[in-house]
């Protein structure tokens, strides 16, 4: 039977390295389907769903910039290389017989379609999964930004970060630490003091403005995005 959840409509915000696998680089088919399976169980309980896919895998604007890249330029390859993850994520989920729709901050009609805020709520209404592509459409932003900036226009309830081998906000890193504690609840003003790694600075602040909580979980475990929705599980709730 499937498991209940309080929630109604939410965002899941992926890094695009969540889709490499263990290759280290662009898109893993296998690691696409997984989440992509992940999605549809959550889907399969009702739940609206957007999503927010990272393009780390493939291209990051500051480490073009760092080769000597103009900045602008390589920001603009970075998002576009979220739009080739989203592509990759639509094709997975409608593999599975959930509809979707890509909806790019840049516009690319023949790709995806245009952002149109009540479009796209329309969308989420009739059950389509949306996927917000190219970021927010500006570079010297992140897609973390994006995720914060799309689940408050689409009035989520809140956003699910979905992590690779850590189940949460950590004190330090648990990776180097053996003793690193994992915060069940934290407060965004602690994630800026402490300068916990949860999204970037803009994006937390954007998330405190608007009561947005963060809710950062593991996606390493099968059925993990649908048990944290069903209350189970462990994660860090950002508030
Ligand atoms: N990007 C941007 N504006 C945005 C979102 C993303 O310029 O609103 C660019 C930026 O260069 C970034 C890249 O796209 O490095 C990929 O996004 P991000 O680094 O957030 O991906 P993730 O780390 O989540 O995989």
């Amino acid at each position: 039977s499937t498991p209940r959840t309080q929630y109604k409509r939410v965002l899941l915000k992926i890094s695009g390295e969540a889709l490499m696998g263990d290759q280290g680089f662009g898109l893993h088919p296998p690691t696409v389907q997984r989440i992509a399976k992940e999605v549809k169980s959550v889907h399969d309980m009702g739940v609206e769903i957007c999503m927010v896919i990272g393009g780390g895998n493939v291209f990051r604007g500051l480490a073009g910039s760092a080769q000597g890249m103009e900045r602008t330029t390589a920001d603009y390859m970075g998002m576009l290389a979220t739009v080739m993850n989203a592509l990759a994520v639509q094709s997975a989920l409608e593999g599975l017989g959930v509809f979707t729709r890509v909806i790019s901050a840049i516009r690319m009609d023949e790709v995806a379609e245009p952002y149109i805020r009540r479009r796209a709520v329309r969308h989420l209404e009739k059950k389509r999964v949306c996927i917000f592509a190219a970021g927010t459409g500006n570079p010297y932003f992140t897609t973390d930004t994006a995720a914060t900036l799309r689940a408050n226009e689409m009035n989520c309830e809140a956003i699910f970060m979905g992590k690779n081998g850590v189940d949460g906000v950590y004190d330090k890193d648990p990776k180097q630490h053996a003793d690193a504690k994992r915060y069940d609840t934290v407060s965004y003003d602690d994630c800026l003091a402490k300068n916990l790694r949860v999204m970037d600075a803009s994006a937390i602040a954007l998330a405190r403005d608007n009561s947005l909580p963060l809710i950062v979980f593991s996606l390493d475990e099968p059925g993990g995005f649908r048990g944290i929705l069903a209350g189970e599980g462990t994660y860090t709730r950002v508030q």
